[in-house]
């Protein structure tokens, strides 16, 4: 069931616009964050996330990739169900389907405004909504369009928290959040916010040489030599179109960063948070 989620959803033309609501929530979280009661504060210790939606399959995949990562997850069916809950429990985050049956994931978002800051990531699954959750001053975090990944859903829970904690008191709340990429070379494998990138073998070997390199410039001609060894005929614009396929892999996670620096003329470089 898992694996057949995994479908990488294609909604690169709305990025741009995800990356302004990012933006417009990291302002009002630095605005609001004054506001929050020490309970609140303590309370954000404890990483515990709502998901309210109707379909149990869902449900239980983003569930089960929370509790993976390590996050404590409640489910949800009804929009008076969250709203119920948000009142009574700490919850960290909300991940609220659009469409439920009993009042849609809009209103369930207006009311608990009145009452909450919690971040919310809304779960869309025609365009027509995501122009709303855009358009309109409901106070939404992000979306992610069905189908999604789970495990990309929680590296964005987590970006989230990252930031909404860094921004509230200045530094992270709980445990050291994990950094921004991790390496695992025996694995041939590399996390971006937690979340296992499925990487090409030379985007995997691009991307280690970057990271090997924090804040160095590499030229094309090095990236060659050190990625593509051996490789018979490699051009400077497979260098691009590679860093261009990473860059969209990247952004899928976290919209607003953008690590993998372009130095015009002479290369490319990373930069680490
Ligand atoms: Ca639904």
């Amino acid at each position: 069931m898992l694996s057949a989620m995994l479908t990488q959803h294609g909604e690169y033309a709305a990025e741009p616009m995800r990356a302004a609501i990012i933006k417009t929530k990291i302002r009002r979280a630095l605005a609001d964050g004054k506001h929050r009661t020490s309970k609140q504060r303590e309370r954000m210790t404890v990483q515990s996330i709502l998901i309210v939606e109707d379909e149990a399959a869902i449900a239980d995949g983003i569930a089960y990739a929370l509790r993976t990562e390590g996050f404590s997850a409640q489910h949800v069916m009804l929009g008076e169900a969250a709203l119920a809950t948000l009142r009574q429990e700490p919850i960290q985050l909300v991940i609220l389907d659009v469409g439920l049956p009993d009042m849609s994931g809009f209103e369930v978002c207006r009311r608990l405004r009145q009452f909450s800051d919690v971040p919310v990531i809304f779960l869309t699954a025609r365009s027509d909504e995501i122009d709303r959750v855009v358009g309109l001053e409901i106070g939404a975090d992000d979306y992610v369009t069905k189908p999604f990944s789970p495990r990309e859903l929680v590296a964005r829970v987590r970006v989230i928290l990252r930031r909404l904690g860094k921004s509230a008191n200045g530094v992270s709340p709980g445990a050291k959040p994990p950094s921004t990429f991790e390496l695992r070379s025996k694995e041939a494998r590399i996390a971006y916010h937690g979340a296992l990138l499925e990487l090409t073998r030379y985007e995997y070997l691009l991307l280690k040489t970057l990271l090997e390199h924090p804040g160095h410039v590499l030229s094309r001609a090095q990236l060659m030599d050190r990625v593509w060894a051996g490789a018979e005929d490699t051009l400077e614009r497979t260098v691009d179109a590679h860093v261009k396929s990473l860059r969209a892999k990247l952004r899928a996670i976290d919209a607003a960063a953008d690590p993998i620096q372009t130095h015009r003329g002479m290369g490319y470089s990373i930069k680490l948070a």
